[in-house]
C-alpha cells in the first residue's frame, strides 16, 4: 500500500493526535491517476463550489490540459474565466502577477482553478486566502511540494516570506501528464523530496534545543514518504508511472504534513532557508529564476555535509564563556544584515526576534546543548545519512545538481550557507554551528567536500 493510500482516511477528517493537538485536514479529494481530467467537473459539482470559476494557468498549462478542462466544465454549464499569467521567461509569485489574477478576478467568482504547478498553486492558494473563494488544482508537473500547503511563499518587494493562505479542496493529476513533465520539473520534484533529509533532522534539532513541539504524525508521513521516493529513484529516472507516482503522492503528502503542524516544518529547514537565500540574491540580480526544488536538491549536499562535519564535535570542546563574550551583539548583527541583505535588511530583522541574542538565553542554550550532545544531539547528527548516500541517490535519479552545471557561484552558495538562516526564525544546524561558534570555519571545510 502507497503512504498515501494509509494516510487515505485521514483526508478530509479530523482527529486527536499523540502531539496534543487536534489536527483537521480539510482537503477532500486526491486524485491521482490516467485522464484525471475527466473528474474535474464531477469533483466541482460534488464539491457544490458554484457555477462560476475562474481558471489560473499560463500558456503552457493551459495547452497542457487547461483548454481541455475549459470545455469540459463550459460543456456542463459553468462560466469559466480564463487568467493566463503573463511574466516572462517564467511567472514570478511577486506583486505583478497577483495584480494579473485579481484584474481578472470578478466579485460574483465562485470558485477557482489551478491548472499548473509551483508558482501558479503558490499564487492563487494566496488569492483563495485574500477572496475567501475555494479552488481546486489540476497539477501539470510534480515538481515542487506546495500542493497541499496552506502557506504561500511570495517575492514581494524582493524579500521572499512565506503569507498566510488556504489548503485547496482537491489536488487532481493525470499520471501519464506527470511522467512526461520535463525532465527539470521531475528532478527539482525529487530535490525538493530530498531536502526532507535536513528538514526533518532540522525539525527534530529544534525540539531538542529550543523546545519546539513535533507532531509524530507529521513527522512519519514525511519520513515515509521521503523513503518510498528514495527507494524508487530509478524508476522516477526512467520516467516510468510507479517512480513518478510515488513522487507526486510524497509532494502532496509533505503538503498534508504541513497542514497538519500549521507551519512549514516538516517539510522545510535549513536547505529550503538556503535555496530562498539563492533565491532572493538572483532576483536582486535580475537573473532568471531557478526551480526551486533545484535549488533545494543541490542546497541539501551543503546541510548533509554539514551534519556529517558535527558528529565529530566533542562537546568538551565547546567553551561556554568564551561563546558567550564573543558573540555578535545584536546592533552588529543588524548592521551585517543590513550589509548583506541591502533593501530588504528590514524584513530580515523583523522576521528575527531579538532576544535570541540576549547573552543569558544564549548562554543557556549552550548549557542544554552541551548537556544534551552526546545523549541527544549525536545520535540525531549521525542519523543523517553521509554525504555520499545523498549524491549517490542524486545520481540514481538521473540528477546533476552541481553549482557548474546549475551556473552558480561557489561565492553565492558560501554567503548563502553563511547568511540564510536569518531569513527565518527556526532552529536548524546552520543556528547550531553558529551558536557553536564554528559555521564560518565549517564552511569552508564542506565546500571543498561537495
Ligand atoms: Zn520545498
Ligand atoms: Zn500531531
Amino acid at each position: 500500500m502507497s503512504v498515501l493510500s494509509s494516510c487515505k482516511d485521514m483526508i478530509g477528517s479530523s482527529f486527536l493526535c499523540q502531539c496534543g493537538l487536534t489536527h483537521t485536514i480539510p482537503l477532500r479529494h486526491v486524485i491521482i491517476k490516467q485522464k484525471a481530467e475527466e473528474d474535474v467537473p464531477l469533483i466541482v459539482a460534488e464539491l457544490r463550489m458554484g457555477k462560476r470559476g475562474l481558471m489560473i494557468c499560463d500558456d503552457n498549462t493551459w495547452e497542457l490540459a487547461g483548454n481541455r478542462i475549459f470545455e469540459m466544465l463550459s460543456d456542463k454549464g459553468y462560466d469559466i474565466g480564463v487568467c493566463m499569467l503573463e511574466q516572462k521567461p517564467i511567472v514570478i509569485p511577486n506583486e505583478n502577477a497577483i495584480t494579473q489574477i485579481l484584474l481578472k478576478f470578478d466579485p460574483s467568482t465562485d470558485f477557482l482553478i489551478v491548472v499548473g504547478s509551483g508558482t501558479i498553486n503558490d499564487l492563487t492558494r494566496f488569492i483563495s486566502h485574500r477572496t475567501g473563494k475555494p479552488y481546486i488544482i489540476f497539477a501539470t508537473a510534480p515538481s515542487m511540494d506546495g500542493y497541499a500547503s496552506t502557506v504561500s511563499p511570495l517575492l514581494i518587494n524582493g524579500f521572499k516570506r512565506t503569507y498566510p493562505a488556504v489548503h485547496p479542496l482537491a489536488i487532481i493529476a493525470d499520471t501519464d501528464m506527470l511522467c512526461s513533465a520535463p525532465d527539470d520539473m521531475i528532478l527539482a520534484g525529487f530535490g525538493d523530496i530530498l531536502g526532507k533529509v535536513t528538514s526533518l533532522a532540522d525539525w527534530q534539532m529544534s525540539v531538542i534545543v529550543m523546545h519546539e513541539r513535533l507532531c509524530p504524525v507529521a513527522k512519519n508521513m514525511v519520513q515515509r514518504a521521503l523513503e518510498e521516493v528514495l527507494s524508487k529513484a530509478s524508476q522516477i529516472a526512467q520516467r516510468k508511472p510507479e517512480g513518478i507516482q510515488a513522487l507526486m503522492e510524497a509532494l502532496i503528502l509533505s503538503g498534508i504534513a504541513m497542514m497538519l503542524t500549521g507551519n512549514s516544518r516538516p517539510a522545510s529547514g535549513s536547505e529550503h532557508h538556503i535555496s530562498h537565500y539563492i533565491e532572493m540574491k538572483y532576483f536582486m540580480q535580475g537573473r532568471q529564476p531557478l526551480l526551486h526544488g533545484t535549488k533545494v536538491g543541490l542546497a541539501v549536499l551543503y546541510t548533509v555535509a554539514l551534519y556529517n562535519e558535527l558528529v565529530f564535535l566533542d562537546p568538551k570542546n565547546i567553551d561556554i564563556p568564551h561563546l558567550v563574550i564573543t558573540r555578535t551583539s545584536y546592533q552588529e548583527w543588524c548592521q551585517r544584515v543590513n550589509k548583506v541583505f541591502g533593501p530588504i535588511a528590514h524584513e530580515v530583522i523583523g522576521s528575527n526576534d531579538s532576544k535570541n541574542w540576549n547573552p543569558a538565553i544564549y548562554e543557556r542554550r549552550l548549557y542544554d546543548i552541551k548537556e544534551k550532545w552526546e545523549t541527544h544531539l549525536k545520535p540525531l547528527i549521525s542519523s543523517v545519512p553521509s554525504l555520499n548516500t545523498v549524491k549517490e541517490w542524486l545520481h540514481t535519479a538521473g540528477a546533476n545538481f552541481t553549482l557548474r552545471a546549475l551556473g552558480i557561484e561557489e561565492s553565492l552558495v558560501e554567503e548563502a550557507l553563511l547568511y540564510a538562516k536569518e531569513i527565518r526564525p527556526y532552529y536548524t544546524i546552520l543556528r547550531l554551528a553558529d551558536d557553536l561558534g564554528i559555521l564560518e570555519e565549517k564552511i569552508k571545510e564542506i565546500m571543498n567536500l561537495v
